[in-house]
């Protein structure tokens, strides 16, 4: 079990969630970097902060249009989202050295999904000794590193 830390970014969230109009995704498209946790943007697709983080530097890469099926992803969206995911792994590597990473899809409410119409990937370095994937993925942990330090460290050792 983890003990509850002090996250006022969580708070945060929590507070606004259910005031929260449209989708999360779309919105940090539309807003600036910082606040909304966006790491790297690109053509297709861009790299945000989840801000339930299951690890530091937990990542979510979507493709810029609101899309809720994954075979509605034209070629190039996979293709971008993908690229992303993998320079993602270099910019984590370089800042928290994990030894490894878990990508997933989460599809639908019932496999974990909180957002369920703007199709995401998940990013999540792992360290030996961490929680399993499933627990990972169905519980959230508070982290002691809070996102904005993270956002920019992780943006600025991007691999160009
Ligand atoms: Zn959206």
């Amino acid at each position: 079990m983890t003990k509850p830390l002090w996250a006022p970014w969580r708070l945060e969230y929590v507070g606004s969630a259910d005031e929260q109009a449209g989708c999360i995704f779309c919105t940090a498209r539309e807003g600036g970097d910082e606040d909304g946790f966006v790491v790297r943007r690109a053509a297709q697709a861009f790299v945000l902060l989840n801000k339930f983080p299951y690890a530091s530097g937990h990542m979510m890469v979507a493709p810029l249009r609101h899309v809720g099926e994954l075979a509605e992803l034209d070629n190039e969206e996979v293709l971008e989202v993908h690229r992303l995911a993998g320079q993602g792994m270099g910019a984590l590597a370089s800042v928290y050295r994990p030894q490894g990473y878990n990508l997933g899809w989460n599809l639908g409410r019932t496999a974990g999904a909180g957002i369920t119409d703007h199709v995401h990937l998940h990013l999540v370095p792992r360290w030996a000794g961490d929680t399993n994937f499933m627990p990972v993925l169905a519980d959230v942990k508070v982290l002691p590193e809070h996102l904005v330090e993270t956002r920019r460290k992780l943006a600025e050792a991007w691999p160009s």
